[in-house]
């Protein structure tokens, strides 16, 4: 199928935004990246819902965007659709103890929202740069809480349009990630949290978010931590004793500051990013005889 009638039905199909030949350094953290085909901002639930169809029916390939914090897009970029929730789906609402948000709100505005309304329970998460979708899809945690942790059910979209509630007990999720279908949608998350005294619930944020600061690069572009972290210790620690802390290929270095980040020094290729994980692996298995597993996904035209 010719790529120019994606395009023409991309913005047929729907009101929200379109663009075309985005340039994923510009979604995504680690500031690299090749374009993308379209990139589509459906701008309710029933515009999603068209688009989803549609590409099942055309067979259009679709990748979905939070903010893209954790991905590396390959130089030649996406083909196919890209769809982001962040523009039409971010709305908030709770219900007692209960908050409910949908995917395409950032993280942060969820624990603010908590911290305002004197709920506890969303703490950690406070500085993990990325959407509630993303955040459930790769099962985002900090400072030993993961977000299922505090999760009472996700919504989520099927190929066909379908949406379906399923409560915490009935999903797969494990450390950095949650097991559904790679075409299925998360639409939103509900969360399980407690009443607190807001001075206490605000300190422990600050407190997180001072940790933050001292531990991570948070000054050069990046993807968050590259390995999750194997049984034997922090991804980190064996980076570092494998000797590659400030190691660079091109303009991607492995951060002197926190060894499992990769930051891009500027103008990086996602070429150099992604030489230097694959040169990483090797050395921390020459040395130290551990299989590091990526935590970043990399997606985009090989
Ligand atoms: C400076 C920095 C610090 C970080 N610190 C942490 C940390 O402390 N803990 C941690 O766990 N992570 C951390 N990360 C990584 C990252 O922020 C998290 O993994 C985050 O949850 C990703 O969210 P996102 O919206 O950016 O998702 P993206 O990177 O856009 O996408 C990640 C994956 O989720 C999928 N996805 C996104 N939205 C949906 C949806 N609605 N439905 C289905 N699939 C979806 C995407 O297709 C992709 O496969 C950090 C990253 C950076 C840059």
């Amino acid at each position: 199928m010719m790529q120019r009638d994606y395009r023409k039905w991309a913005s047929r199909l729907i009101k929200g935004k379109v663009l075309f030949d985005a340039p994923m350094r510009q979604f995504t953290s680690m500031r690299v990246g090749g374009p993308a085909d379209s990139l589509l901002f459906p701008k309710d639930m029933d515009e999603l819902k068209k688009v989803v169809r549609y590409a099942k029916r055309k067979k259009i390939p679709l990748l979905i965007l939070g903010r893209g914090t954790n991905l590396v897009v390959r130089d030649k970029g996406v083909r196919g659709w890209v769809i982001s929730l962040a523009q039409g789906m971010k709305k908030i609402q709770m219900d007692g103890e209960v908050v409910e948000a949908e995917a395409g709100l950032f993280l942060q505005r969820l624990v603010q929202f908590s911290v305002r309304k004197g709920l506890t329970g969303l703490e950690p998460f406070f500085g993990i740069p990325g959407t509630v979708g993303g955040g459930l899809a790769m099962n985002a945690g900090a400072w030993g809480a993961e977000l299922k942790d505090v999760l009472l059910s996700v919504t989520l979209m099927k190929p066909d349009g379908e949406i379906v509630e399923r409560f915490r007990s009935r999903l797969r999720f494990s450390y950095r990630g949650l097991a559904i279908p790679s075409s299925w949608i998360i639409l939103k998350g509900r969360f399980r949290l407690k009443k607190g005294k807001k001075e206490e619930i605000l300190g422990r944020v600050k407190s997180y978010s001072e940790m933050r600061k001292r531990r991570q690069p948070l000054d050069y572009p990046s993807a968050g931590s590259i390995f999750k972290n194997p049984k034997e210790g922090p991804a980190g620690k064996w980076i570092e004793e494998a000797g590659l802390k400030g190691f660079r290929i091109g303009r991607a270095m492995v951060s002197d500051r926190h060894a499992n980040f990769i930051i891009n020094l500027g103008k990086a290729k996602a070429e150099e990013v992604i030489r230097l994980m694959e040169f990483v692996e090797k050395r921390v298995y020459e040395n130290e005889g551990i299989s590091l597993e990526r935590e970043v996904k990399v997606v985009g035209e090989p």
